[in-house]
């Protein structure tokens, strides 16, 4: 007999199924014993009635460890008492693989758990349906992007993870052993998308970028994944459109599709509204309300403070200061002189959740704009180099994976929405 899984169960009329799961619980009440069973779809009582259920099954059902993988072929009743109004009256059970006890860490709902020691046991963390859930929706919310680019008629490209020199002029570049020669690992795939657009137009990736910032904070990773769009013939007015219609649909998708991990997380999503607002009214507002300004950049709490004023919205503050930005972001009408550029960055539920922005796409502006950042242009000659032929104005944005899924399921903090992070400390599992 082929293999049901439990959600259909409980949706679909079957009269004997075959089942394999983890035994999420398991009571004993001497003459009646319960089994709860797990699979990715959901969950359901197995019920061993002494003198009714096989001895040797009703034996078995004792003391079978917590989260051992088991099969249980059955027979599907109705029943009141049954979470869900169904269970499983078993013919046979064969452990399939057994666990050991106790274990590590406790993976039942009402798990305290603390975060360190869940994700030293990371793979057992994920036995929990509301783990899951966070893995869940995050993977629909690549579904959706991929979905959306498409639709957009962008190409999804990939890009290299190993790289001769800095593409962004960082420091925080980890540094490896190629060879004979030093190499870095990416910080960004700023060059090679904006290369791409030069020729295919629109492109798009799910980029891992590493970093090495020693901070320890719960919104930063040292890998971490985006979201990646650029876009050739167009400018910031143009990218943050197209990145705020993109995290309707993801959203939208999630509610759509994602309803049961929602409920089991306790998160109430709505589709995002769209606000523009220049850096300069920003800071207006924001000091109103008693935020203390700084004149580059938006603290955590002035990116809180517009979740407040701006509830469900993306913000996007855009017309920033060219301080606060990198060389290759445009400055305002071209000229190398602006105080401010054509950079933007998305806030969203409190948090930055995206920077982007129009690229200076001519060469001797960006020579410019490298040596007033005191950088040298000689560093970066393949990139200014690049723009020589035949480069469109463009622009793009990055949108972080796991920033993205943070806010948006209220966690609080980031390694929550990384299967296995790789923090300051964490090189494993
Ligand atoms: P922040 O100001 O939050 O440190 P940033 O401005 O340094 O971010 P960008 O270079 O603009 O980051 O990266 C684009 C997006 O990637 C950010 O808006 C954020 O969503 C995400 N991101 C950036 N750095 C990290 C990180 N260290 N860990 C996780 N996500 C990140
Ligand atoms: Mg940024």
């Amino acid at each position: 007999m082929e293999r049901t899984m439990i959600k259909d169960v409980f949706e679909k009329s079957k009269k004997n199924v075959v089942l394999r799961g983890w035994v999420y619980d398991s009571r004993d009440l001497s003459k009646v014993r319960f089994v709860v069973l797990k699979d990715v779809s959901g969950r359901i009582q197995i019920t061993g009635i002494q003198g009714k259920t096989d001895a040797q099954v009703f034996k078995l059902m004792k003391n079978i460890p917590k989260e051992s993988a088991i099969e249980v072929v059955g027979r599907v009743e109705k029943s009141d008492k049954a979470p869900g109004g169904k269970e499983i009256l078993p013919e046979s059970i064969k452990i399939i693989a057994q666990a050991e006890s106790p274990l590590p860490i406790d993976v039942s709902d009402f798990s305290k758990t603390e975060l360190p020691k869940r994700l030293d046991y990371r793979f057992l963390d994920l036995h929990r349906p509301k783990i899951q859930a966070i893995f869940k929706i995050q993977s629909n919310l690549m579904q959706g992007f991929r979905e959306f680019m498409i639709k957009e008629g962008a190409i999804e490209c990939q890009f290299p993870e190993i790289i001769g020199s800095s593409s962004e002029g960082g420091t925080d570049l980890f540094e490896i052993k190629y060879f004979e020669k030093k190499a870095y690992l990416s910080q960004s795939c700023q060059l090679y998308k904006q290369m791409l657009v030069c020729s295919m137009e629109k492109v798009f990736a799910i980029f891992p970028t590493w970093r090495s910032e020693k901070h320890n904070t719960v919104r930063h990773l040292n890998e971490a994944r985006q979201f990646d769009y650029e876009q050739g013939f167009a400018d910031d007015k143009i990218v943050m459109d197209v990145l705020g219609r993109c995290v309707q649909y993801m959203v939208g998708k999630v509610i759509d599709e994602n309803s049961d991990e929602l409920k089991l997380l306790d998160v109430k999503l709505k589709v995002p509204k769209i606000k523009y607002l220049t850096f300069e009214k920003t800071n207006k507002l924001l000091e109103e309300k008693g935020v203390e300004i700084d004149e580059r950049d938006l603290s955590g709490e002035a990116e809180k403070k517009l979740d407040e004023l701006y509830p469900d919205t993306i913000v996007f503050v855009h017309d920033w200061p060219m301080k606060g930005k990198p060389f290759y972001i445009m400055p305002k009408d071209e000229k190398a002189d602006a105080e401010l550029s054509n950079g933007f960055d998305a806030i969203y539920k409190g948090m930055e959740v995206s920077s982007g922005g129009q690229r200076i796409h001519l060469p001797e502006l960006l020579i410019k704009r490298l040596k007033a950042k005191g950088l040298n242009p000689k560093d970066f000659k393949s990139y200014i180099d690049s723009f020589r032929y035949g480069a469109p104005e463009h622009a793009g944005w990055g949108l972080g994976v796991e920033r993205l899924t943070q806010v948006l399921l209220g966690l609080n903090n980031i390694r929550e929405a990384v299967l296995f992070p790789r923090d300051r400390d964490r090189l494993s599992p």
